[in-house]
């Protein structure tokens, strides 16, 4: 194809903003970068372009309009060459409700029903949304599509997806499980199917996407049939700092008896639990594993509690599943740590698994490869590409609009 084919695709944290520039048909990144801690005086912009970093200092003043201004400014300069090779945006969405099963071009009827969402995603959808409206302003002439983490779990059956609520909770305010990461396990079903040589409709896989964030997916013919997340990003697995699964009566308890306001219980939930909280250290796994060789109890004690919950989540997804192609590890996690995944599948002996413990050593910073011994159930590792999957679907749709 001619012309231009580059693909920005822009994903917008709580107080960072991620960006690259893709070609869709390869997966090659021809420009990465981010604006970090946005709204302090260390906000800044980095990035790598062929084969060089830069820095540029961003005013603490400057949200993501001002990131996305800054990112113009060079785009009229020293990324001109670029900017003139690129054929459309794709964002990332965190929540896109019922609404949403796949990604969308965006229009002010999009516009809307992001918005509509943010009541459901109040941490996340907010800024996907000053992204989106600043780059539709930056960027009139570009189609921009975007693509939601919740989209690959619309194929959740009802009796997965529902809590055990009045239905009316869910009838009447949408209350239910969406799942998040959804451009993740999506990516991960469709490479297991090209590395097992099997067609993506007929492939089953359980996804452990382990990052700061984690989710399982279970995947069945291709697609979601049950993953972790819930109604937000805070259900399932043990997290950096989140708590996934809790007795909800806790809650109860904390509130009635210790007297937490619910702007406590957000932060006890969201950021002072998970790895964090019980080894009240840290919630990066890389400092905890350094931590637990020289050891810290509460090091140990936090990993072994993250491996032994997604060990039992694992076994749980068989259930759907009933015959598992593969068992894949994703995410910052699940990609270099192979003490994560030696603990994890340490507890899964009664399905077969069994580690290849040299493999399961070598595998890291990026590689791709099976750490299953021959002859017993698949586990493979996969670096995700999330954003590969946002500069698919992105060119898909903007082709589609021509
Ligand atoms: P995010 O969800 O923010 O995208 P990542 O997928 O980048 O997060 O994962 C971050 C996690 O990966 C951190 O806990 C980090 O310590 C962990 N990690 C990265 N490299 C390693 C490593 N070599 N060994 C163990 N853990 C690692």
């Amino acid at each position: 194809m001619s012309g231009p084919r580059l693909v920005l695709t822009i994903n917008c944290g709580s107080s960072s903003l991620k960006f690259t520039i893709i070609n869709p048909e390869t997966g090659e990144e021809r420009l990465k970068g981010q604006a970090d801690a946005l709204g302090s005086s260390s906000a800044a912009l980095s990035w790598q372009h062929d084969e060089k970093e830069g820095t540029q200092k961003l005013s603490p003043g400057d949200d993501y309009e001002g990131v996305i201004g800054a990112l113009v400014k060079r785009f009229d300069g020293p990324w001109s060459a670029l900017r003139e090779q690129l054929r459309a945006i794709g964002h990332r969405v965190v929540h896109g409700g019922e609404q949403f099963a796949d990604s969308t071009l965006i229009n002010d009827s999009v516009v809307s029903a992001i918005r509509a969402c943010c009541e459901l995603a109040p941490l996340h959808n907010p800024a996907a949304l000053q992204g989106i409206q600043a780059s539709l302003l930056a960027f009139p002439e570009l189609p921009q599509v975007a693509v939601f983490d919740t989209a690959f779990h619309q194929s959740l059956p009802d009796y997965a997806y529902l809590y055990a609520l009045p239905y009316s909770l869910y009838r009447d305010h949408q209350l239910r499980r969406y799942g998040m990461h959804g451009s993740s396990h999506r990516y991960i079903g469709e490479r297991s199917a090209e590395i097992l040589k099997t067609p993506t409709d007929k492939i089953n896989v359980i996804s452990a996407h382990l990052g700061n964030g984690a989710s399982l997916c279970a995947i069945k013919n291709g697609k979601s049939v049950d993953t972790s997340m819930g109604l937000t990003p805070l259900e399932g697995l043990v997290m950096g700092s989140r708590c996934g699964d809790l007795d909800p009566g806790l809650l109860l308890h904390l509130g009635e008896a210790l007297d937490y306001s619910l702007a406590e219980l957000e932060q006890l939930l969201n950021r002072n639990s998970g790895l964090l909280g019980i080894s009240e250290l840290s919630n990066d796994c890389r400092e905890l594993e350094e931590a637990m060789g020289k050891g810290h109890a509460g090091a140990s004690l936090a990993l072994k509690l993250f491996c032994y919950r997604l060990a039992k989540y694992i076994a749980a997804y068989t259930v759907p599943l009933k015959r598992v192609d593969s068992l894949v590890f994703t995410g910052g996690i699940g990609e270099n740590s192979s003490w994560v995944r030696r603990e994890t599948i340490g507890w899964l002996s009664q399905l077969g698994y069994q580690l290849d413990n040299k493999r399961n050593e070598d595998i890291r910073f990026g590689s791709e490869g099976q750490i299953s011994k021959d002859g017993t159930p698949d586990i493979l590792v996969i670096p995700t590409r999330e954003d590969w999957v946002i500069a698919r679907d992105t060119i898909r749709l903007a082709n589609r609009a021509l």
